[in-house]
């Protein structure tokens, strides 16, 4: 468990590590990044570098928390990558649904897994579970989403690498767009931006802007039209 930087979230759990790349987003993933550092200072649980590890030593730890938090889950894995048992992922799920004085974001880019165990979870309203959609090519994802059982289905548009235009945004919730950070960031359009929040007011949808990114995403910022979008689902 640990704080986070990231906007829009406050702490990470990691229940599992590692995951393997499946689509154009995860070019320069950030965990795999992270967790090479983390292995070459010796940090036991990365010890299998990205190879798909649960660690049940890490099931406690929300009963530990003294009060609410808002918590990313496996910001260093992918919770329905096809190496996570069910069993395992049902353990997870009933931390969660045992702990409902925390928020859970789940994310993944497992949409059809997710999709094809939904109704074997127990979605308590603490689990907020969202799709990563990047570009066109993967916006079947949303389709998977809608289907499931989760009480707030989002979408996690960064890093933004094309356009997403017309998106059947039926029945999501919140959408979140960032752009590509670091040294070989891909860029995002303004207006790609301009046309996701559109389609957000158009359907009175929570619009989360994170970041421009690029080179130096201190510098870039996040402001979109001279202001900042922090909207979360209510
Ligand atoms: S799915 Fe996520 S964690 Fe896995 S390789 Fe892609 S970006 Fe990295």
């Amino acid at each position: 468990m640990a704080e986070s930087s990231i906007e829009w979230t406050e702490m990470t759990w990691n229940p599992t590590t590692g995951c393997d790349k499946i689509s154009a987003g995860c070019k320069y993933c950030y965990a795999e990044v992270m967790t090479r550092r983390l292995q070459a200072m010796g940090i036991e649980k990365y010890k299998d570098g990205f190879a798909i590890r649960t660690h049940e030593d890490t099931l406690h730890i929300p009963y530990t928390w003294t009060s609410s938090k808002v918590v990313f889950v496996n910001s260093m894995s992918d919770l329905f990558h096809p190496q996570v048992p069910l069993e395992f992922i049902q353990k997870v799920f009933a931390v969660m649904n045992g702990t409902p004085q925390h928020t859970y974001q789940v994310l993944t880019k497992r949409a059809q897994r997710l999709y094809e165990l939904h109704h074997l979870l127990n979605w308590t309203k603490n689990i907020w579970m969202g799709v990563s959609v990047e570009d066109e090519r993967v916006t079947g994802r949303i389709d998977f989403l809608r289907e499931t059982n989760a009480r707030i289905k989002f979408l996690s548009c960064e890093p933004l690498i094309g356009p997403l235009q017309n998106m059947n945004l039926e029945n999501i919730n919140w959408v979140i767009v960032g752009g590509e950070s670091g040294r070989k960031a891909r860029p995002m359009k303004e207006w790609w931006v301009w046309d996701i929040k559109q389609q957000c007011d158009e359907k009175d949808i929570p619009f989360f802007f994170k970041q421009w990114g690029g080179v130096n995403k201190k510098k870039s910022g996040r402001t979109l039209g001279g202001r900042t979008y922090d909207k979360m689902p209510v």
